[in-house]
């Protein structure tokens, strides 16, 4: 089929960082003082000139500018509306200084930054996002961007709040991109998901009424005016992102698209973009809408594009997101092709081909990978590698030979993948299918086993534990790379490792702590450890995808089924336990949360990765039972932040999640006691998938709350043990006796004290020694004090 109405082609967003992560390190080094405003925004020019460039070199028809940010994208939204919270605002038009005030609550490092407290690049904490601590300023909250591990500073808004254009970065990088000679599509985060994606700060103006929605009116002029600068600058089309349209919306939000879309119609072409989940739920209000075209994610919901396609005016254009931004994978070009190929015939050049989302969540090049096999690689594309697909792609739909050619030899790796032995392996797969829903369940209820387990624990009332890991220090950190450079033999590096646990375990029995854990010094994070011990998973060397603005973390890739081929924490756990009398907590990441923060594979689903998962935690808790370890935590700090999108999705999740981990528990004897441990403070929406984890004991986030949020589990009559998170492991702060008595005290009114323990709120690696025992010190005394008045 030859079609004469070339396709275009295009990207919704690319990486920011940097292959080498350069804005990363420029940020930092201008944080401390290293480097000038001049040299940092020097490195920003200089990749945003290779980013447009990489664009054009690929043949797409548009670069997209817009994309790059110092921080967060949508923290560059509010700058642009001069949208600056007044504890930030300098009096005039926001600045640099400005912009990293809101992000970290100070512009230039004085001394740490609470959410920038990771000493190891990659480790991720769930809960180390989201709050602040600086006293003046305080910084902004960050919190998770939909369903990816990507994290935006939250707009705040308030009632008098007003707008006005007042940040020239937009149209000064369009006009940098048009002076290189690229043909731009500038992209600019909607007005709807901008008040959306943000909240209402002021309880008072809440309970008087107030509602951000209310400020659409005000907030529209600005967005004109950004609309016909852009126009002035000779643009012709604006990707505007409305990501909300990709959930299930009350009416009053979808409902007030259309009035929004009339006001802006005009100036420039808009490209209306959605992505992460179908747009249909929205479908009815988007059509009517006075924009130019639509933009879906076929990647992430492929079902929609016939209900779409029929749905839209015919005059619209219609931008298919083929390419997955958030995934390593190939793309399977020639199957695209041809589902595409009957669109291409009846819309013309009216059909758009792009990447499903910002390429922002997809690591930079797969070039860069030098010790990938060969096979390996053949399976994958990162974002440059992206580029070529959408153009080779765009290429073959308008009939090109070659390019068809191309794309069938392109799509070959990944179609053989499809029934490779080494991929779908005999072992694994005859273990799902012995698979029964009696292996879910432990083999006595919750009472029972808490009778066993006193007996064989001997613990106090109010016992005593912390989270798992202890500070990462200098010398882990030295010896690690040391050891991953060749400097270190591997019997040297385990010694030195021993070292760092009798350490630990001296300073926890010395803080007379009831429950003791090894440290975690083996990991530098507690996924990618699971991740390079289990067989299944790739781990790559440059693949850094940005988290939050400086910080980046390198997921792995599950590659194929997933199996434990040896034991992975045993020896850990068996070493530790040898060097004292008092109980060892076994520590090991949830099958959910390994899901949730690696990359997954996309020709089985997420329930089944979990489910290998699970088989393979589960051999493990039963060898550490077997080597005498009586307590083991698994960890599963992500298994909220894997919710789908969409409610109506979500049960089905909660199910299988909570099987997963069930599945990895349940075999552990009566007497081996089950702890979990989760870090976040939203949990009324899913304490019923919780409690159903059915672990003996659950240690949570409270303490930021003031135990607030045990309400949930009081309501709830939440039935095994809890430890309360009595102080916030995120500060430098040393909490007191008092704080923490007064914490327990009221803990102890929710919760009977007889299923009470006492703890930090999460591991203890970003901070240091003295911080962690003086903590420490106050924490136990504090449970000694309450537990002897219980006691008497
Ligand atoms: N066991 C892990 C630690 O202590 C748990 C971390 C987490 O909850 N994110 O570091
Ligand atoms: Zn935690």
């Amino acid at each position: 089929m030859t079609n004469h109405s070339k396709t275009t082609t295009h990207i919704l967003g690319y990486p920011r960082i940097g292959e080498k992560r350069e804005l990363k390190f420029a940020q930092e080094q201008f944080w401390k003082g290293e480097i000038t405003q001049k040299e940092l925004k020097q490195v920003g020019t200089e990749l945003r000139s290779r980013h447009w460039k990489d664009q054009a070199v690929s043949g797409l028809s548009y670069v997209t500018a817009g994309d790059f940010a110092w921080y967060d994208h949508v923290l560059t939204t509010s700058l642009l509306l001069g949208h600056v919270p007044a504890r930030h605002s300098n009096g005039g038009f926001p600045n640099l200084d400005t912009l990293f005030k809101m992000a970290r609550g100070q512009s230039v490092n004085t001394e740490q930054i609470n959410r920038e407290h990771t000493n190891t690049e990659s480790s991720q904490c769930g809960c180390g996002v989201g709050h602040d601590e600086s006293a003046n300023a305080a910084a902004c909250d960050m919190t998770k961007w939909f369903n990816t591990n990507y994290h935006y500073i939250v707009p705040e808004f308030r009632q008098d709040d007003s707008f006005q254009v007042s940040w020239p970065q937009l149209f000064d990088e369009v006009s940098q991109a048009i002076q290189a000679g690229h043909k731009v599509k500038p992209v600019l985060l909607g007005p709807l998901s901008y008040l959306y994606l943000g909240k209402e700060v002021n309880e008072e103006e809440v309970n008087n009424g107030f509602d951000r929605l209310s400020l659409l009116a005000r907030l529209l002029p600005a967005y004109q005016a950004i609309l016909s600068k852009l126009a002035a600058l000779g643009v012709e089309w604006v990707q505007i992102d409305e990501p909300i349209l990709s959930l299930e919306l009350e009416d009053k939000w979808s409902g007030a698209f259309k009035l929004a879309y009339q006001i802006l119609a005009g100036d420039v072409k808009l490209l209306l973009t959605s992505y992460f989940d179908s747009v249909e739920d929205n479908l009815s209000q988007i059509i009517e809408l006075p924009v130019d075209g639509l933009h879906i994610d076929l990647s992430a919901a492929p079902q929609q594009l016939d209900a779409v396609n029929n749905a839209i005016p015919q005059d619209w254009v219609l931008s298919v997101g083929v390419i997955n931004g958030r995934n390593v994978w190939r793309a399977d070009l020639q199957s695209w092709l041809e589902k595409l190929q009957p669109v291409k015939a009846q819309r013309g050049d009216k059909l758009w081909l792009a990447s499903s989302c910002s390429l922002l969540h997809s690591p930079m090049d797969l070039e860069l990978e030098t010790e990938l096999t060969e096979e390996v690689k053949s399976w994958f594309a990162f974002a440059k590698q992206k580029l070529n697909e959408v153009s080779l792609l765009g290429a073959a739909l308008d009939g090109n030979t070659h390019a068809i050619a191309a794309c069938e030899a392109y799509s070959q790796p990944i179609k053989a993948r499809l029934t490779a032995k080494h991929v779908h392996k005999a072992s694994v797969q005859a273990r799902l299918q012995s698979f029964t829903r009696q292996l879910i369940n432990r083999s006595a209820p919750y009472v029972e086993r808490a009778h066993h387990q006193a007996e064989v624990l001997g613990l106090p009332l109010l016992p005593t534990t912390t989270i798992g890991s202890f500070p990462q220090t200098a010398d882990i950190r030295q010896q690690r790379s040391a050891f991953r450079a060749g400097e270190l033999t591997a019997t040297d590096y385990e010694q030195a490792l021993k070292g760092h646990i009798q350490d630990a375990v001296k300073r926890q029995e010395a803080l007379d702590l009831d429950v003791l854990v090894h440290g975690e010094a083996e990991r530098n994070d507690m996924v990618e450890y699971f991740a390079e011990n289990l067989a299944g998973f790739q781990v790559t060397r440059f693949g850094w995808v940005q988290s939050y603005g400086s910080r980046c973390v390198k997921p792995a890739i599950v590659v194929a089924d997933i199996e434990r081929e040896h034991p992975i924490t045993v020896d850990w756990s068996v070493y530790a336990q040898s060097l004292t009398a008092k109980q060892i907590k076994g520590m090991l990441t949830g099958p959910v949360t390994i899901l949730c923060w690696t990359f997954p594979r996309e020709d089985i689903t997420r329930k089944e990765i979990a489910q290998q998962l699970a088989f393979a935690l589960r051999d493990e808790v039963d060898d550490l039972q077997n080597a005498g370890i009586n307590i083991i935590q698994i960890d599963e700090p992500a298994i909220r932040e894997g919710l789908p999108l969409k409610q109506r999705d979500h049960q089905a999740y909660l199910e299988w999640a909570v099987e997963a981990f069930k599945l990895s528990a349940a075999i552990a004897k009566p007497e081996t006691q089950i702890h979990t441990h989760m870090c976040y403070s939203e949990f009324n929406e899913i304490i019923d998938s919780v409690a159903a984890l059915d672990a003996d004991v659950i240690t949570i986030e409270t303490s930021r709350s003031n135990m607030e949020l045990l309400k949930a589990f009081e309501e709830f009559n939440y039935p095994n043990e809890i430890g309360p998170g009595v102080y916030d492991i995120h500060s430098p702060n040393i909490p007191t006796q008092e704080w923490i008595l007064q914490l327990l005290e009221s803990a102890a009114k929710k919760i009977p004290v007889e299923r009470l323990w006492v703890n930090p709120d999460c591991g203890l690696k970003t901070r240091n020694w003295p911080e962690t025992e003086a903590s420490l010190k106050n924490m136990v005394a504090a449970a000694k004090t309450l537990r002897q008045r219980f006691n008497q």
